[in-house]
């Protein structure tokens, strides 16, 4: 490391620390990516900036200071980042965990600065750094874990858990040798191995930030591209496409059975309490139906009142799983009446159930034998469910 000493990388770190803050600025302000993240983002890059020693702009300070400053910077600087992490995860979790460490943190900095000992000072800020950074860790495993694969979700907290271990690293070196007058932490490091070491893992976090932005706006994106916005369900088209790989994975022997749905006397809904209450209802029936459905599952709004569930089965021609799964939809939403406006409006739907076949086109054919059953379960009075039986030989 002869070509790099210190005060080089420190100069690189605070132009970093300031480029990052002016990118996440003009994302936050000018594309409205992510805005509230990007603003505390921004805030802990400028912070850091302002506050490391990166040059003798604190020389000509008193010594208290020259050690309060950096040390409250970084410890300031983390706070944020977590925050802006917990913003971009959309997390409900209430900050107070992270007020309580930062605070603690900040009161043991204190402590240390006023009975003069550098060693506890650190000592403070290591343990509060560590404990923040163990809280990322935790953040984005919960955040992302069940979404992202093991490697996505191992490299975005691969560098928390590094800058983790590194405070915990120097946590114990403290305390082993207390005397050694080497700061990790802080702006005056002792060695360019360290300086370097610190910033990759600065530079590293925000490279994970970013990229759990992208993934932020990934998610959206395919969110408005797939979704029905009213209800949430999958919308025709994405519906469509599982239907079409379904249908494909029925050659390699994996069974599904369509369940068409169409809710009963629903334009009396909107003609009655107006089209809000129509909508609500839509909302209200799909609640139901999710939290009936199984995660393999799939529920998509083909049009107005008219849904369509595509479900897995675990052997082809197992019509019983499916018409039960079905019955369990039509009987939940006939027991649980849409609380409007002080009313209580009983709903009902008619469900029509039929297997495809390995040779049925595209799905569309399943589609329109599930269809056949539902305007049979109309016919037949509504609310119920009818289940297709006569192509069960063919599909067995
Ligand atoms: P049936 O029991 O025979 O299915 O009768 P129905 O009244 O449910 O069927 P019909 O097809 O006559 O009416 C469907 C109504 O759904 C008509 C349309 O105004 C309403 N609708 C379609 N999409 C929406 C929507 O997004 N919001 C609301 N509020 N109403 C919708
Ligand atoms: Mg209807
Ligand atoms: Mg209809």
């Amino acid at each position: 490391m002869e070509f790099l000493d210190v005060p080089t990388i420190l100069k690189v770190s605070a132009a970093f620390n300031l480029m990052a803050a002016l990118a996440w600025l003009t994302l936050a302000q000018a594309f409205r990516i992510a805005p509230r993240a990007g603003r505390l983002m921004a805030a802990g890059h400028v912070l850091r900036f302002a506050t490391q020693d990166w040059g003798g702009g604190l020389a000509g300070w008193p010594p208290l200071l020259q050690q309060a400053i950096p040390e409250f910077g970084l410890l300031g600087c983390i706070v944020l980042l977590l925050l802006a992490l917990r913003r971009m995860l959309r997390s409900r979790r209430p900050p107070s965990d992270i007020a309580w460490v930062g605070g603690l943190g900040a009161f043991g900095i204190a402590v240390g600065l006023a009975i003069g000992s550098a060693p506890a000072t650190e000592l403070a800020s290591a343990a509060a750094v560590t404990t923040l950074a163990l809280l990322a860790v935790r953040e984005v495993v919960r955040g992302v874990g069940s979404q992202l694969s093991r490697i996505a979700t191992g490299v975005t907290t691969l560098p928390f858990a590094l800058l983790a271990g590194m405070s915990l690293a120097h946590g114990a070196e403290l305390l082993l040798e207390p005397s050694w007058s080497g700061h990790l932490l802080r702006g005056e490091l002792p060695t360019p191995e360290r300086a370097v070491l610190w910033y990759v893992v600065t530079a590293s976090i925000t490279l994970s930030l970013i990229a759990l932005m992208v993934w932020r706006v990934v998610t959206r994106i395919q969110h408005l591209t797939y979704r029905d916005p009213l209800t949430g369900s999958l919308n025709r088209r994405a519906f469509e496409q599982a239907l079409t790989e379904a249908q494909a994975q029925l050659q390699r022997g994996h069974g599904f059975a369509l369940a068409m749905i169409d809710i009963d006397h629903f334009k009396r809904v909107n003609d009655l309490h107006g089209h809000p209450a129509g909508d609500a209802a839509l909302q209200h029936c799909v609640r139901i139906w999710q939290a009936g459905l199984r995660k393999v599952d799939r529920l998509g709004r083909l049009g107005g009142e008219e849904f369509c569930a595509l479900l897995p089965l675990a052997s082809p021609g197992d019509l019983a799983t499916a018409a039960a799964v079905t019955e369990r939809l039509r009987a939940a939403l006939a027991a649980e009446p849409l609380a409007w406006e002080g009313l209580l409006l009983p709903l009902s739907a008619s469900f029509g159930v039929a297997l495809p076949v390995a040779g049925d086109a595209a799905g569309e054919i399943g589609l329109a034998r599930a269809d056949a059953e539902l305007y049979r379960a109309k016919a037949e009075g509504r609310n119920r469910v009818c289940v297709a039986t006569h192509l069960l030989g063919a599909t067995a």
